[in-house]
C-alpha cells in the first residue's frame, strides 16, 4: 500500500459534520469481519435479529426494508411507488427541494409549497392546498439538514389524512434516531433514512418503512422500476433476505449499532440529542454576548436536535471558519449550497457526548473570535 493521503489520526469524537458522522470504534471494527454468502440459512439467521431490532428502533410493526443505496435511492423509491401522476412537495431547503426534483426526474407532475430556507411548513397552508387540488402523495423532510429546521411531521401527516388517497412520504434522514419519530402512530406511509446520519453508521445503507396503504399503491404503481420496487423488498424481507447483494460490511456494523442503540434506549437517545442541540443554541447566545454576532437559523420551537445551522457575522467566511477548525484537528460542517459562506453547520447527531460538543464549541469560539477581531 502506498496511500497518497495520510491516514486519519484524529481522536474519536471530534468529527461534527452533519453527515457522514463520527462512527464509534466498536461499530467500525465490526466491518472487518470476513464476507459471508448473502443467501441461505446462515444469511437468514444473521438477518432475522437485525430485522427485529430495526422494528424496535423504528417503533413500527411494519417490516423495515434495508436498501444498499444511499438515502437518495429510497427518496426515489418513495415517489416511484406512491406516484401515479401528481405529487405535492413541501420545500424549505436543499433536501426537500431534492425530493421534488427526484419526482420530476421520474416523470411525475410536481407542485411545490415552498417557504424560505430556514422556515418550517404550516399545516394550515397544506390543508388549504390539498382542499384545492388532489395529489397522489405529499413529500416532506423531517429534519432539513441544510437549515437545521425540524418540520412538524405528526401535524402535517394529520392534515394529509383529512384527504382520501393521498399518501405521506417522509425523508427522516437526519430526523430518525435524533428526534421522536412514530411511523405507525403518526400514519406515515413511507419513512426513509440513511445509515450515515443520526444512525451513526458508515454510509452505504438506507432504511424504509412502508404502510399497508403504501404497499397497495406500490402493487399498482406503473413507474416503480426494478431496484426500488417495494414489492421486491417485501417478498425478500419476508424470507429475511436482501433484494440484491447487500453492503455486507455495513450490515455487520448495523448489527452492532442496533444493540448499542437499544442499550441506550430510543427515548434516552432523543433526550441526549435534545441536550446537545440546546447546548449549541445556548452557546450561540453566549458568543453574541461576547461580541461575536452569531444566530441560529431555525426559529425557536422548530429547531432540529440533529443539526444546527449557525448564521455567521457579516464579513466572516464560512469556508475560512471550517478550515481553521480543521487546522486544530476538529471538524465542523460548512453551510449547504447557497448558504456555504454565510453559515456553518454543527452536526450534533449520532453518538456525540456533551463533553465532546463542549470541546468543539470551545475550538469554534476561539476561531470565530479570531476571525471577528482580525
Ligand atoms: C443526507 C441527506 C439526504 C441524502 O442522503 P444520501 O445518503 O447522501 O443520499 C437526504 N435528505 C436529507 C435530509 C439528508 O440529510
Amino acid at each position: 500500500m502506498n496511500p497518497t493521503v495520510a491516514p486519519i489520526t484524529r481522536p474519536y469524537g471530534r468529527f461534527f459534520l452533519p453527515g457522514p458522522v463520527e462512527v464509534h470504534p466498536d461499530v467500525l471494527e465490526a466491518q472487518t469481519r470476513p464476507m459471508m454468502g448473502h443467501r441461505g440459512a446462515d444469511a437468514q439467521a444473521f438477518m432475522r435479529p437485525i430485522h427485529e431490532n430495526l422494528q424496535r428502533v423504528f417503533r413500527t410493526e411494519r417490516p423495515v426494508f434495508v436498501s444498499t443505496s444511499s438515502a437518495t435511492g429510497l427518496m426515489e423509491a418513495a415517489v416511484r411507488n406512491a406516484g401515479r401522476t401528481r405529487l405535492l412537495s413541501l420545500v424549505n431547503g436543499a433536501f426537500s427541494k431534492r425530493f421534488a426534483d427526484i419526482a420530476r426526474a421520474c416523470h411525475f407532475e410536481v407542485d411545490e409549497i415552498a417557504v424560505p430556507w430556514g422556515e418550517a411548513h404550516d399545516p394550515d397552508v397544506l390543508r388549504a392546498r390539498l382542499g384545492e387540488s388532489a395529489y397522489d402523495a405529499v413529500t416532506m423532510v423531517h429534519s432539513e439538514t441544510s437549515t437545521g429546521v425540524l418540520n412538524d411531521i405528526a401535524g402535517l401527516a394529520a392534515v394529509v389524512h383529512e384527504f382520501d388517497d393521498t399518501l405521506v412520504l417522509v425523508d427522516s434522514v437526519t430526523g430518525f434516531g435524533a428526534a421522536e419519530l412514530l411511523p405507525d402512530d403518526w400514519g406515515l406511509d413511507f419513512v426513509l433514512t440513511g445509515s450515515q446520519k443520526a444512525f451513526a453508521l458508515p454510509p452505504g445503507l438506507s432504511f424504509g418503512v412502508a404502510s399497508e396503504r403504501m404497499m397497495e399503491r406500490a402493487a399498482e404503481a406503473p413507474n416503480r422500476g426494478y431496484y426500488f420496487d417495494l414489492e421486491f423488498f417485501a417478498t425478500n424481507h419476508a424470507k429475511d433476505q436482501a433484494t440484491t447483494t447487500p453492503a455486507l460490511s455495513v450490515l455487520y456494523a448495523l448489527e452492532v449499532q442496533l444493540e448499542r442503540m437499544l442499550d441506550e434506549g430510543m427515548e434516552a437517545r432523543w433526550a441526549r440529542h435534545a441536550t446537545l442541540a440546546a447546548r449549541t443554541w445556548a452557546w450561540v447566545g453566549e458568543m453574541r454576548g461576547s461580541g461575536v454576532d452569531l444566530s441560529v437559523m431555525a426559529p425557536e420551537g422548530r429547531r432540529s436536535p440533529a443539526v444546527t445551522a449557525v448564521i455567521l457575522p457579516d464579513g466572516v467566511s464560512g469556508s475560512d471558519v471550517t478550515k481553521a477548525v480543521i487546522e486544530r484537528d476538529w471538524l465542523v460542517g460548512g453551510g449547504y449550497g447557497k448558504l456555504k459562506e454565510t453559515t456553518i453547520r454543527v452536526g450534533h447527531m449520532g453518538d456525540h457526548t456533551l463533553e465532546g460538543l463542549e470541546g468543539l464549541l470551545s475550538v469554534l469560539g476561539e476561531v470565530l473570535s479570531e476571525e471577528v477581531l482580525s
